[in-house]
Order: C-alpha cells, then sequence, then structure tokens
C-alpha cells in the first residue's frame, strides 16, 4: 500500500522557486571582475534563470544535453546551475586550471554542445575549440561592452539573456535525472566523470544544511571560497538557495586582502575552502593586524585541515569545521561537530576530536576493510580501507568507465582511515601515499600535522622515500615562511616526542615551493618525481 502523499519529485528548479518566492528579498553579490560588484536577490536570480533557460532552449540544449563551464563563482555561473539542470540538460563544470589536455579531454568526453566561459579564459577557449567539434557555440560570461576580440564566432551571455522574456514554467521530470557532470582529477589516468542526479543533490543539500553538519541558515552570509567548478562549491549555492541565505560569490580575487574586504564589506558569517587557500589568508590577517569581524564558521576540507589552522581562526574566534568528502560523495560526507558528550571533554582531548574529519550525518554510512575486504573494528586505533555508500554517493563512473567500482555494493573512497563508535573518522593517508616502514604504517598527514605547527613553516609534506633497511622512510619536505632560517636538526628537534620515535623522518628538505594539483591539494604524485634523484644520509641508509 503506498501513502497518499503528493508526488512531488525532488528537482533544483524547486530550489530557486522556493528561494524566489520565500527569500526573494535576500541578496546575491558577485564579483564578475576585479572592478565590478554586482547585487541582486534570489528573486531576480529565479527571473534571470528562466531568461536562460529559454535562451539554452533557443541554442538547442535538449534534455539530457551537456552545457560546459569554465567560470569562477559569479552571479552568471549560478544561473547557469539553475537554468541548465532546471530544463533537464546536464552542466558540466569544467576545472580550467586543468592542463589544456585534459580540459579538451573533459569537453571532448562530456560532449558539451555549449561551452560558457569567464574572460580570462578566452585565450584558453581559442586553443582548445579547434580540438573540441562538438561544441556548437562558445558564450562568453560578460556584456556586449566586455566582450573579447576573438578569431571565434563568441556568443555574448547578456544578448542572449535580454533576447527573452522570463515566461517560462520550469518542466517536471523524474527525480533521478541526471543534473550535473563533474570529472575527478584524475592524479593517474585520464578524469573520470561523476554524474550527479537532481534527487542526489537535494538529499545532499538537506544533508549539509542540517545543524550537526554545515548548520547553513537564512541567517547566514554564505561566501563559498571552494570553486564553483570544484564539485559545486561543496554544494553551498544550493544550500544557500535552499534555506535562502546572502550568497557572496568573490569571483577569482581569492586572496587574503581580496577575501577579507568582501567578508567586511558584505558581512560574511560562514566560507569554504581547502586548506591552501586560507594561508593565504591568515597570513594577510597577522601581518596587517586586523581580524573578521562578522566571520563565525568556516569548512576545510579537501585536504587534511592541520590542527594548528584550526587554532589560529579559534584564536580569531571562528570555529572550522573540519569535513571530509570527494567528488564521487556530492562531496560532503562528514562533518566534526561534536556530540553533547563531548562539550564537558577536558579543552584538549575536545582540540584533538575535533582535528578528525569527522562524523557522518544521516544519508552517509561508512565502514572501515582491510585487505581482503573484512570490516575492521570502530575503535578509533584500527585503520583500513574507508568505504562508502548512501544516496549521494556514485554508484558508478559516466559511460561506465572504470567499469564495476562497487565493492558489495560500497564505494571504496582510496583512502586509509581510522572510525571509532561515535562514527568520526581520521582520515590518515589516500593509500598511494601510505608509507610502509618495515612491515608498519607511517601516516604523512600525521607527521605534516606537526611540522605545519612550527612557527617557521608555510607548509610541509612528508613523502616515502625506498629505504635499504625499511622499505620506506619518511622524508620531510618544507617550505620555509618568508626571512625564517629554519634549520633540519632544529626541524626534527621540534618534532621530537611529539610522535611516535619510528615516525620521526629521516631526513628534512627545504625547497621554494611545494607543487598543488588543480584543486588546490598537495600533488605528493608530483613531488615524488621532483624528488626522484634524492638519497639518504649515509646514517639514515645504514639503518641508524
Ligand atoms: P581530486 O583531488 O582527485 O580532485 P576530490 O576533490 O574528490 O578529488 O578529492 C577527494 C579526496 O581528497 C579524498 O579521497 C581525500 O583523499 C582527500 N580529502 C578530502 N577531504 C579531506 C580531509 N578533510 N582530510 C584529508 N583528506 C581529505
Amino acid at each position: 500500500m503506498n501513502g497518499n502523499m503528493m508526488q512531488m519529485p525532488l528537482l533544483i528548479s524547486a530550489l530557486i522557486r522556493h528561494a524566489d518566492r520565500y527569500h526573494g528579498d535576500v541578496e546575491i553579490v558577485s564579483r564578475p571582475a576585479a572592478d565590478e560588484i554586482h547585487r541582486y536577490t534570489w528573486r531576480d536570480a529565479h527571473h534571470r534563470s528562466r531568461q536562460l533557460a529559454k535562451a539554452l532552449l533557443a541554442l538547442g540544449v535538449r534534455p539530457s544535453s551537456r552545457v560546459g563551464t569554465l567560470a569562477w563563482n559569479t552571479h552568471r555561473h549560478l544561473e547557469l546551475y539553475f537554468a541548465v539542470s532546471g530544463i533537464g540538460a546536464v552542466i558540466n563544470t569544467v576545472n580550467p586550471r586543468l592542463f589544456q589536455e585534459q580540459i579538451e579531454y573533459i569537453v571532448n568526453h562530456a560532449e558539451d554542445e555549449i561551452v560558457f566561459f569567464d574572460l580570462p579564459f578566452a585565450p584558453l577557449v581559442e586553443k582548445i575549440a579547434p580540438r573540441c567539434r562538438g561544441v556548437r557555440a562558445w558564450v562568453a560570461l560578460c556584456d556586449r561592452e566586455r566582450m573579447p576580440d576573438s578569431g571565434l564566432p563568441l556568443s555574448c551571455y547578456e544578448e542572449l539573456v535580454a533576447a527573452q522574456t522570463d515566461n517560462y514554467t520550469w518542466p517536471q521530470f523524474d527525480e533521478n535525472t541526471a543534473a550535473s557532470l563533474c570529472y575527478t582529477s584524475g592524479t593517474t589516468g585520464n578524469p573520470k566523470g561523476v554524474l550527479f542526479a537532481h534527487r542526489s543533490t537535494l538529499l545532499h543539500t538537506f544533508g549539509i544544511s542540517l545543524a550537526d553538519s554545515l548548520a547553513v541558515s537564512s541567517r547566514d552570509v554564505v561566501l563559498p571560497v571552494t570553486p564553483m567548478f570544484h564539485v559545486f562549491s561543496w554544494g553551498l549555492p544550493y544550500a544557500a538557495c535552499m534555506v535562502g541565505a546572502k550568497l557572496v560569490l568573490p569571483g577569482a580575487q581569492l586572496d587574503g586582502a581580496n577575501l577579507y574586504q568582501l567578508f567586511e564589506a558584505e558581512a560574511v558569517t560562514f566560507t569554504s575552502g581547502v586548506p591552501t587557500v586560507w594561508l593565504g589568508l591568515l597570513q594577510f590577517l597577522e601581518t596587517q593586524k586586523v581580524a573578521p569581524s562578522t566571520l563565525k564558521r568556516v569548512v576545510i576540507g579537501g585536504s587534511a585541515c592541520p590542527p594548528a589552522m584550526i587554532d589560529k581562526f579559534a584564536a580569531l574566534g571562528i570555529e572550522v569545521i573540519h569535513a571530509w568528502g570527494m567528488t564521487e560523495t556530492s562531496p560532503v560526507s562528514t562533518t566534526n561537530q561534536p556530540k553533547a558528550k563531548h562539550l564537558s571533554l577536558p579543552a584538549d582531548k575536545l582540540r584533538q576530536l575535533r582535528t578528525k574529519q569527522g562524523r557522518p550525518g544521516f544519508g552517509v554510512d561508512l565502514k572501515i576493510v582491510d585487505s581482503e575486504g573484512r570490516e575492521l573494528p570502530r575503535d578509533g586505533v584500527a585503520f583500513g580501507d574507508l568505504m562508502v555508500r548512501g544516496p549521494w554517493v556514485a554508484a558508478g563512473y559516466f559511460k561506465g568507465d572504470g567499469g564495476d567500482v562497487l565493492r558489495d555494493g560500497w564505494f571504496p573512497t582510496g583512502d586509509v582511515a581510522t572510525l571509532d563508535a561515535d562514527g568520526f573518522v581520521q582520515i590518515t593517508d589516500r593509500s598511494k601515499d601510505v608509507i610502509k616502514s618495515g612491515g608498519e604504517w607511517i601516516s604523512s598527514i600525521g607527521v605534516e600535522n606537526i611540522a605545519i605547527a612550527h612557527p617557521g613553516v608555510a607548509e610541509a609534506a612528508v613523502i616515502g622515500v625506498a629505504h635499504p633497511k625499511w622499505d620506506e622512510r619518511p622524508l620531510l619536505v618544507i617550505v620555509r615562511k618568508e626571512g625564517e632560517a629554519l634549520s633540519r636538526d632544529q626541524m626534527l628537534d621540534f618534532l621530537r616526542g611529539k610522535l611516535a620515535k619510528w615516525w620521526l623522518p629521516d631526513d628534512v628538505v627545504f625547497v621554494d615551493s611545494l607543487p598543488h594539483t588543480a584543486t588546490g591539494k598537495l600533488s605528493k604524485l608530483t613531488l615524488r618525481q621532483q624528488l626522484k634523484d634524492y638519497r639518504w644520509p649515509a646514517a639514515s641508509a645504514a639503518g641508524g
């Protein structure tokens, strides 16, 4: 027997319709160019999304057609989120920081029919267009005055929108229809596409808005620093729309000074980003001796947030919510929010808990397994391969790439983690970055977290290097802060006593900068290649 409830599919268009009707006067602020601030409301965004929907249909976009974007966080990109998915087509947000060949690969593999791009990417578009033959139109995200000179017959976004009225009703269709497509960076091999559905997106949006997750509400002013091309800014534009929060879209200027200026000008309360972004902001705040006056929470994920960073934000009265996820999980899977029983913990124990990657809310299920697939205890000590399942977790890749990826209905994350009885996860490494020393595993993240706390260290990475006696030993690679003269021995002295003796790196190497991926994470693959000629000092090589 079915229930007698209304059949209303969970569609992305319902989000923007709701925001228009119930939060129509709430502002969206966007910085599409360094010299331009654009302001309008959720009502205006809905109005323009419907005009854009009609423009897309006029360009021949049909249900299931793929529409690409190469764009920063702006109101126009937001309109594309709602218009493309709203008509039943699929938005493919492409990371413009990838190598040109990867971008071409993605646009072709996704079969993007139209590509919308921000002006700084006009030269890139000129280069890739001849090799992306399936793209019928390249649309510059600007008005007529700012249209770039180009050998290509470019279309102008503002003209396309202005040519349409907003007399359009969003179609209703099955909530399992594909809404969006995002490619994982693919550190090895080609990028793989994760195809999200309307239903999975809405459930994820409900999930991350909960108080025990990111706690997004209509009283927030949300500024996602996480790019809209990187798993939809971790879902924050949808969440802001669902709850009717003011949304601030910072464009391409993500340095400390520009972020601070926007935080203050727009009274931002909540922001998001990978740890590397916050290094810039914290350094700016430190040197300028200023502090954000309205910012309350920052969600940090994408790679491990060092405890020292959590402390620095705490000293400014800003709470860090450490989160873990991946493109394949929409992306948010765990968020670090203490339970009632944790609030009475001594400060050092609570701090220790809050440095973990958090726990899953309803909708995400986790387990850790050994190499045979046997489940390991949830005791916070045993570590193994982290597996995830849930209604916003991928069941496979676009076009079947990678074959059957699930194992007994679980998605293997490629991360190694511990899991405790309360569900708190601690990621020790990506499985390919784990250091195997004398039959035991050393967590590179565990060592980096301590090294980064030294005041002379700007960035730290630990990689395993082959060792004649121990298989592999950890090598610490440091970028010093400007003007610091930190030595190898000072660094090792600092670490001594703070971690297990056999976790102590055998050597320290100083470099000017560390390699990062297109999503701002440390690229250990590149670092290992850069240091392939490194040899251990004689004492270490002898097994000392
Ligand atoms: P890619 O880096 O390939 O673009 P994702 O953005 O999907 O792909 O990255 C997901 C991976 O990032 C996770 O599998 C995990 O290794 C890492 N990651 C994400 N959040 C955290 C975190 N809080 N701590 C440690 N690692 C994290």
